[in-house]
């Protein structure tokens, strides 16, 4: 039975990487790939064409869909509009419109963009974690929160954090089956000798790693991963955390890969549905000029692939495509070096079909 696929390519370079993407699945579609694609706006341009950012009709779209494949929302003629309108808010509204709880975030290395890393090229070659962020719960989402007045005047600002047994259950879960097919290693970041929330988590978390015996689970606290993975980045094949902490060691992981531009990520509902998305952002400086580096969307197709249409041979070929291509020595502006051959958007996109075609 055909899947459905929504399509929001959002603002700036979202429209030209996801062009990309879709030249690549219409490849995979006239070679048999069951896949029915619909188009919708969001963000800026969900905003221009409706009026908010997440539109109805997309929301409607996306609800009935099997996965989403987003390129990218933001500009700057948007940023003086009310907050609720702000295009990031259609990203927002769908996270949590489809319950997507989890958020899986690889730092991958390929090994022909080692020097594109800020560490060492030994200490990141080989380099492959896959961080699986709580996306839903947490201190952002917590109540109370606020700024008010304390009796003496001066103001202070609250959040709340907070995980249910059952938030951790479920984030545990995909963090292990995902073990289960990687190289069955979780580690869970928390920090429990400071944080009660940290101490039923790791509780939680341990009690869920009884049913997958195969597994073998850490436990490290948050600081110590953060140092831990600028360090020896290559102990680490899973990690597993709550929002916050997940949000900024999942950063830092990037930037060991040395380029945004190559980076992508999956948000998955219980249902393995999943949003499927390139790390970076609109790229307003670079936007409408062909230059964008598509590769990280193409790499979100793979992991759409795998994720949410159970296609994993797809998934490995695309992968391979994407590393025949840098072996080529084709390379867009953002990781490119010397000796290499700069290629435009198109170009990348044309090269990773043909590697396809030809693999
Ligand atoms: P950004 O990720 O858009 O850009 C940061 C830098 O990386 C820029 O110099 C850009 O040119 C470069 N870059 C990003 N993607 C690239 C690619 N594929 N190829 C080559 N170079 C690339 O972050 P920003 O500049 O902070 O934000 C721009 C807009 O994007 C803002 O409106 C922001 O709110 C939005 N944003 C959206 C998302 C999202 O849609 N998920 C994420 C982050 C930022």
């Amino acid at each position: 039975m055909s899947k459905k696929l929504a399509v929001l390519p959002g603002d700036g370079i979202g429209i030209e990487i996801v062009a990309e993407a879709l030249k690549l699945l219409n490849y995979l579609k006239s070679n048999g790939l069951a896949l029915e694609m619909i188009e919708a706006p969001v963000g800026g341009a969900g905003y221009d064409a409706a009026g908010k950012p997440l539109p109805d009709e997309t929301l409607e779209l996306v609800k009935e869909s099997d996965a989403i494949l987003l390129g990218a929302v933001g500009g700057p003629q948007y940023e003086n509009l009310p907050r609720e309108l702000r295009p990031e808010r259609g990203l927002l509204g769908l996270r949590s419109e489809l319950g997507l709880f989890a958020n899986l975030r690889p730092a991958i290395l390929y090994p022909q963009l080692a020097d594109a890393s800020s560490l060492k090229a030994d200490v990141v070659a080989g380099l492959d974690i896959m961080i699986v962020r709580e996306l839903t719960g947490g201190i952002y989402f917590g109540e109370p929160r606020g700024i008010r007045e304390k009796d003496n005047g001066e103001r202070e600002g609250f959040n709340t954090l907070v995980y249910s047994e059952s938030e951790v259950d479920r984030i545990a879960r995909v963090a292990f089956d995902i073990a289960m097919k990687r190289g069955k290693r979780l580690c869970s970041v928390d920090k429990a000798n400071v944080l009660e929330v940290s101490e039923l988590w790791r509780e939680v978390v341990t009690r869920v790693g009884t049913d997958y015996p195969q597994v073998e689970l850490s436990h490290m606290y948050v600081d110590n991963a953060a140092m831990q993975l600028v360090k020896w980045p290559r102990q680490f094949d899973v990690m597993v955390t709550k929002n916050m902490f997940g949000d900024i060691l999942s950063d830092a992981a990037a930037m060991l890969t040395g380029s945004i531009g190559m980076l992508p990520s999956a948000s998955l509902d219980a249902n393995s549905k999943g949003m499927y998305e390139p790390i970076h952002g609109s790229a307003p400086d670079i936007a409408g000029k062909g230059v964008a580096n598509p590769l990280a969307t193409i790499l979100s197709v793979a992991m759409m692939l795998r994720y949410s249409l159970n296609e994993m041979q797809l998934a490995e070929r695309i992968e391979k495509a994407v590393g025949t291509v840098l072996d080529a020595g084709l390379r867009t502006a953002d990781i490119t070096s010397s000796g290499m051959q700069e290629v435009g958007t198109r170009e990348m996109g044309d090269a990773v079909v043909a590697a396809l075609q030809a693999g």
